[in-house]
């Protein structure tokens, strides 16, 4: 049987950082990937552009986003954080770049796969054995202590090993969550994943026709049935099921809250910088320029660009065929209160196969987040989404990839 100092099972972000650095120590390291190649999931990231940091480079500030586990992370980020991450991708010959909006970096090329070509030559360069097509199946625990792990191409000894085999989202690409099970297996209290970064789900089919349209700036108000309200202002994206874009996938951890309670009516405000006399004056103005025609052509004119037609649908049938001339002030109010209070019911999320990020996996708690080492099996470490972290949207994920990879490695 072969043996080896570090085995890392997981060639995603996390895995492939823990594995090069652990290789600069003098470490032979062995990684092992069941897909044919390295960050399946990495290269979708960013639309293709891999938003692989937040330029946040206040640590107190950046980890403020992390909720429970803001103080946890204290340790690993005083060893790698976002400044860090700059300074190894530039001199890996892969600069960033930075978006005003919202601060999320990028490299300048904008394309994932060269982020996966440079840890690669990380990889080679440290003389990892990278093992494609290798499904690691469970842990060698030998007298209580961690001895390996077992695969589809028999075991793998190791004094270390680092487990980076990501959450339970987009199992497609190879993050299937069996790890959790070996954990559990290994004694760690594993909190259930469920998806977190998520579109929504939304019963009215009129969403279907608007997929594709997006609506800036707009405010959403989520009502739960016992009238507890999350509101949100952004932009949101409608979809062939529902709704998604940024602003949805990070209010979707409070939305699945409410959901608890049942499908959750919302109300998109079209006009949320306008008040309704004031929405009311501007439907008055377009009235007046377009007296001769039907009600449901000039709602078209009011209408966010794209809206117009689906806008013009949710009116009473008898008022859409009406004259604008022969519209009372109480058909302008029902105008008014469509295009204030547009309604929607969100009847659950888009689960795991369209999810960003799962929350779930081991709690920081069960991890000595100086070396990411397992509380329990110190010679076991967990790093990137196997961990139970909750966080927006906006290369939060990356960086925490990038960090608890850089110090298993170190400590491996
Ligand atoms: C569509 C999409 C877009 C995203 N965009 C961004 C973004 O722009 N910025 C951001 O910060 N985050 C983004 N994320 C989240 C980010 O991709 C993840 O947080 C990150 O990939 C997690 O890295 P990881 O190394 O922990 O696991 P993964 O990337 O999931 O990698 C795990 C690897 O382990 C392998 N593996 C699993 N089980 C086994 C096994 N039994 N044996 C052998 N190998 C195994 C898998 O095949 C996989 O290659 C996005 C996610 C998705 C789905």
């Amino acid at each position: 049987m072969e043996s080896f100092d570090v085995i890392v099972v997981g060639g995603g972000p996390a895995g492939m950082m823990a594995a090069g650095h652990a290789a600069e120590y003098g470490r032979r390291v062995l990684l092992l990937e069941k897909n044919r190649r390295l960050g399946q999931k990495l290269e979708l990231t960013g639309g293709g552009r891999c938003n692989i940091t937040n330029a946040e480079f206040d640590t107190r500030r950046f980890l403020s986003h992390f909720g429970e586990a803001t103080q946890f992370l204290f340790s690993p980020f005083s060893r790698f954080a976002v400044q860090d991450t700059f300074d190894f991708f530039a001199g890996r010959g892969l600069p960033l770049m930075v978006e005003e909006e919202r601060k999320r970096a990028f490299p300048q090329t904008e394309k994932s796969t060269d982020v996966i070509d440079s840890l690669e030559a990380y990889l080679r360069e440290g003389d990892v054995d990278i093992q494609f097509g290798t499904m690691v199946k469970r842990l060698l625990i030998e007298d209580g202590a961690i001895a390996g792990v077992e695969t589809n191409r028999g075991p793998f000894r190791a004094e270390s090993v680092v487990l980076a085999t990501g959450g339970a989202a987009y199992k497609e690409t190879g993050s299937t969550g069996e790890a959790f099970d070996w954990l559990r297996a290994a004694g760690h209290a594993v909190a259930e994943a469920s998806p977190d970064i998520v579109p929504l789900r939304v019963r009215e089919p009129w969403v279907k026709e608007l997929s594709g349209t997006s609506l800036e700036p707009m405010e959403i108000v989520f009502t739960a049935a016992n009238g507890e309200r999350v509101a949100k202002k952004g932009k949101l994206l409608f979809t062939h099921f529902g709704i998604s874009g940024p602003l949805i996938l990070n209010s979707a951890h409070e939305v699945k809250r409410l959901l608890q309670q049942g499908p959750v009516p919302a109300t998109i405000d079209l006009f949320p910088g306008l008040q309704v006399n004031e929405t009311d004056r501007r439907v008055l103005e377009v009235f007046d320029a377009n007296k001769n025609k039907l009600v449901r052509n000039v709602v078209k004119l009011l209408a966010p660009a794209g809206m117009g037609s689906a806008l013009a649908a949710l009116l009473p049938e008898e008022l859409q065929e009406k004259q604008v001339n022969r519209a009372t002030q109480d058909d302008r109010k029902t105008i008014v209160q469509t295009m204030k209070a547009l309604p929607l019911t969100v009847t659950g999320t888009m689960g795991y196969d369209w999810a960003v990020v799962c929350d779930g996996g081991v709690p920081l708690t069960e991890i000595d987040t100086r070396t990411m080492a397992s509380r329990i099996h110190p010679n076991l470490f967990i790093v990137g989404d196997l961990l139970h972290i909750s966080r927006p949207s906006g290369g939060y994920s990356l960086q925490l990839c990038w960090t608890t990879g850089w110090v298993a490695g170190e400590s491996a």
